[in-house]
């Protein structure tokens, strides 16, 4: 059970073992990514970054997000394998994954990661936790 202290819920990453991957797919989105870190998972795939960047990358205004791939009727990350559901690069996938589910959007509103994620509880000292505001300012995240 992983815990961060200021973060009004609990995660279970047992859950991760059977879940199926509800995370790397579903609905659109966007899995942001560094050029540092593309270039790690370049390297990792033994890949050229050019031809990498056109396979797995895209560009959204200034920003880089892996592609998608839309399969049965839902998007997948391009790094999901639904077969076996996991990751494929997850010792390089970037820091957007590494962090989930401990995302400041959902500080505020834990409603929503309960919904998206089943490895998430809350106890009664998140509930207090939550009620009491203690919360962290934005500059102290990574
Ligand atoms: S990079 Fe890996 S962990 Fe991140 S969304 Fe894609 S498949 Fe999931």
């Amino acid at each position: 059970m992983e815990n961060q202290n200021t973060f009004p819920y609990h995660f279970n990453n047992n859950s991760c073992k059977t879940c199926g991957g509800k995370c790397c797919r579903g609905r659109s989105g966007y899995v942001w990514a560094s050029m540092e870190e593309l270039q790690k998972m370049a390297v990792a795939r033994e890949m050229d970054f050019s031809s990498f960047f056109e396979h797995y990358v895209r560009q959204v205004e200034e920003r880089l997000a892996l592609q998608e791939r839309f399969v049965n009727n839902e998007y997948l990350c391009c790094f999901f394998d639904p077969y076996d559901t996991r990751c494929t690069i997850y010792e390089n996938r970037p820091e957007q994954c590494k962090t989930f589910p401990f995302w400041e959007r959902y500080r505020d509103y834990p409603q929503q990661i309960l919904i998206e994620c089943p490895g998430i509880s809350v106890s009664e000292a998140d509930t207090e936790l939550n009620q009491s505001g203690n919360h962290q300012s934005e500059k102290d995240r990574l």
